[in-house]
């Protein structure tokens, strides 16, 4: 199925990179949800967020305003001229949000990896002109990414973006969320049209990491950013440690080295070219491998020995690893490279030695 879309169209933003989305984690209260706001207008920015309604892992913490908030984000809407958006989980906060004006709708990473819940915001979308944006599930899982998007855009809702917020992992990483950018990179090459935004509050979980990681955002060629800000960030009730001032922000967004995407110059398609011939040249040289595994699987099979010999597989992994050090390539990177090739050159031998 491919997603039907149109550009996001939002009043008043023009498509100049990064687009920017800022506020609290949370709405607290009205002094907090309009002071805060209140100070992005001023350092200039246009899209105002606040989570009405929190996800949260255990319960017992603060599980977010409710309805009562709504109220607050009309009062920015009408004091500040910013638009707003929150995240909605089910048909009854889709309905809420709408009564009250809402301009932009964001679903969560615990809802994405939810069907039973993504289609019922859907259904409670049906017919309603609103951009939606969809941050990725919590697992690492394109499919159910991309098949959220699709149940919100056969609801009819054509306006869409993506937010990439990271993945949640067992792994000791320095992330709260680890970013895994082959996800979103692939996600831009199977829907060229989606803008994406990314989420480096809740990638990083840490103030010191929202620089960096909206810089290797920007240098990837992300659309926006979607920013946590707090006008008093140590007291916030949910995800302090991750909230930065509205001055902190405007800091680190003027900072940002912003690079053209999509243009070409001819001395890149020239540097291209000579990728597209070095490539080709490194099928041709694994065609040839392959053909040689292939011989040795004939002369395996002719003298009866099995197929894997583990001495060897680890003779060439940790060799090449090494070789690939000593080119300034890392010994994962040569791991993996040869880890592949090996389980190529494997199946090709298992499926001639059984003909
Ligand atoms: C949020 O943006 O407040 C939020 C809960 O994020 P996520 O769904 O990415 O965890
Ligand atoms: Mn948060």
């Amino acid at each position: 199925m491919e997603l039907e879309l149109q550009p996001l169209n939002i009043p008043g933003i023009e498509n100049k990179r990064p687009v920017v989305i800022s506020g609290p984690c949370s709405a607290e209260t009205e002094e907090q949800v309009l002071s805060t706001a209140k100070e992005l207008a001023n350092v200039g920015i246009k899209i105002f967020r606040a989570g009405i309604w929190k996800p949260r892992t255990r319960p017992g913490s603060f599980e977010g305003i409710g309805e009562t908030g709504l109220a607050w984000m009309q009062e920015v809407q009408k004091e500040t001229g910013m638009l707003v958006t929150t995240e909605v989980a089910t048909a009854k906060h889709v309905e809420l949000a709408l009564k009250a004006g809402i301009d932009i709708l964001w679903i969560g990473a615990r809802t994405t990896a939810n069907p039973f819940a993504v289609q019922e915001v859907a259904d409670a979308l049906k017919g309603v002109d609103i951009p939606v944006f969809v941050k990725n599930p919590v697992n690492p899982d394109l499919e159910l990414w991309i098949g959220s998007m699709e149940r919100i855009n056969a609801a009819g809702i054509k306006r869409m973006a993506a937010i990439h917020r990271g993945f949640t992992t067992y792994e000791k990483v320095i992330y709260r969320n680890i970013p895994m950018w082959h996800i979103p990179i692939e996600l831009m090459r199977r829907i060229p049209n989606l803008p994406i935004f990314c989420d480096p509050s809740h990638m990083g979980g840490c103030r010191e990491l929202i620089a960096p990681l909206s810089q290797q955002a920007m240098d990837l060629g992300f659309y926006g950013l979607m920013v946590e800000s707090h006008c008093e960030p140590d007291k916030a009730w949910s995800d302090a440690k991750q909230q930065i001032t509205p001055d902190v922000l405007s800091f680190i967004l003027d900072k940002l080295v912003i690079r053209n995407t999509g243009e070409t110059t001819e001395s890149l398609r020239a540097l291209r070219k000579q990728i597209d011939e070095l490539d080709n040249k490194i099928i041709e040289v694994l065609s040839k491998r392959m053909r040689i595994s292939r011989e040795i699987a004939e002369y395996k099979k002719e003298h009866n020995m099995a197929v894997v010999q583990p001495g060897r597989y680890d003779e060439i992994i940790n060799k090449r690893g090494a070789q690939g050090t000593l080119c300034g390539m890392s010994n994962d990177f040569m791991r993996s490279i040869f880890e592949s090739i090996h389980e190529e050159s494997v199946r090709q031998q298992i499926e001639l030695i059984n003909k």
